[in-house]
C-alpha cells in the first residue's frame, strides 16, 4: 500500500488526532525557516545566535530591526494550503489541536481554533529589564535591514524586547505541560515542518510513541528516526496536506 494511502487509512481510523508544526509549514507562504540562512544586514548572522539575550544585549538595535522585520513578514504572508487542510480536518466533532513550534499566526488565520504557541508570537514584545509585557505593541517596519532602537518600557524605562521564547530561556508557563498531555492521549501525532533540533519541543515526537502513538511526518527532508509506528512522507506540506486531509478524511468517524 502507498505510504499516502496508509496514512490517510491511519488518520481515518484515529479517534484523537494532534498535530505538531514547525517553521516549515510556513514556508511556503514566503516566511523563510531557521535553515534558509540569512540575507541582507543579518547574512552571516545565525538564527541561533540572534535569538539570544546575549545578542540583543550586545546589539539591541539590530535584533530589533530583525524582529519588527519579522513582523512584517509575517504580517504579509497568507496562510497556505496547508495551514487551510489542517483547521478543516475534525476529530469528535471537534477541530483538531495544533501545538506549533511557529511565532506567526498562520494557523490561526487559517481559522484553526485551538493553537498552543510553544515558543510565544512575533505579536508580543516585553521588557527586557522587568520582563513585564510592553503596553502598546510597535508597529512593524516594511523595510528590511534597518538598525532600530527599540522602545523604553513605560514602567521601568528599560529597553523592550521580542515578547517570543529565545534559545535558552523556558518555554511559556502551563504551555509545555498542555503539549505533553494532548500528545500522550492522541492516536496520531501529525508533525509537519519541523527539523527536530530545537527541545524541548523536538521530543515532542518521541512522547507521542512512547505512548503508543503513530507519529505521520510531512516534511521535505526525511526526518523519521526509524521507529515502526512512524510514517514519512517526503514532499511539501501543502501538496501532501490536502491529499492527506480530504473529504473523507476529515469525516467524523468516532
Ligand atoms: P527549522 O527551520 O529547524 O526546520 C524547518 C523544517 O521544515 C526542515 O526540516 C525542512 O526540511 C522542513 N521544510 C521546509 N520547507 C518545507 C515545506 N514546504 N514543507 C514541509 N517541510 C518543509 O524549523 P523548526 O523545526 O520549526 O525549529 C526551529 C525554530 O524555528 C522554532 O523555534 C521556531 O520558533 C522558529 N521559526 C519559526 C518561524 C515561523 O514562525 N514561521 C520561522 C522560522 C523559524
Amino acid at each position: 500500500m502507498a505510504i499516502l494511502e496508509q496514512a490517510a487509512n491511519a488518520l481515518n481510523d484515529a479517534k484523537t488526532i494532534v498535530c505538531f508544526s514547525g517553521a516549515g509549514i510556513s514556508a511556503e507562504s514566503g516566511i523563510p525557516t531557521y535553515r534558509d540562512g540569512t540575507t541582507g544586514l543579518w547574512a552571516g548572522h545565525s538564527h541561533q545566535q540572534m535569538e539570544t539575550a546575549r545578542a540583543f544585549r550586545q546589539n539591541p538595535r539590530l535584533i530589533w530591526g530583525w524582529y519588527l522585520w519579522r513582523r512584517q513578514q509575517a504580517v504579509r504572508a497568507q496562510p497556505n494550503a496547508a495551514h487551510l487542510a489542517l483547521s478543516e480536518l475534525v476529530r469528535r466533532e471537534r477541530p483538531i489541536p495544533i501545538i506549533t513550534q511557529n511565532i506567526d499566526d498562520l494557523h490561526e488565520r487559517a481559522g484553526s481554533l485551538e493553537v498552543v504557541h510553544l515558543h510565544g508570537s512575533l505579536s508580543s514584545s516585553k521588557c527586557f529589564a522587568c520582563h513585564r509585557p510592553a503596553l502598546v505593541t510597535p508597529a512593524p517596519i516594511p523595510e528590511e535591514g534597518l538598525l532600530v532602537e527599540p522602545p523604553r518600557c513605560v514602567r521601568c524605562n528599560g529597553k523592550l524586547r521580542p515578547g517570543h521564547v529565545w534559545y535558552g530561556e523556558d518555554l511559556p508557563a502551563g504551555t509545555w505541560k498542555s503539549a505533553v498531555s494532548l500528545v500522550e492521549n492522541c492516536d496520531i501525532l501529525l508533525s509537519v515542518g519541523t527539523s527536530g533540533v530545537v527541545t524541548p519541543a523536538a521530543n515532542l515526537p518521541e512522547i507521542a510513541l512512547s505512548a503508543g502513538a503513530t507519529v505521520i511526518h510531512v516534511n521535505t527532508d526525511d526526518v523519521g528516526s526509524g521507529a515502526p509506528n512512524e510514517l514519512m512522507l517526503i514532499g511539501k506540506a501543502t501538496e501532501i496536506l490536502p491529499r492527506l486531509c480530504s473529504p473523507l478524511v476529515t469525516e467524523d468517524h468516532a
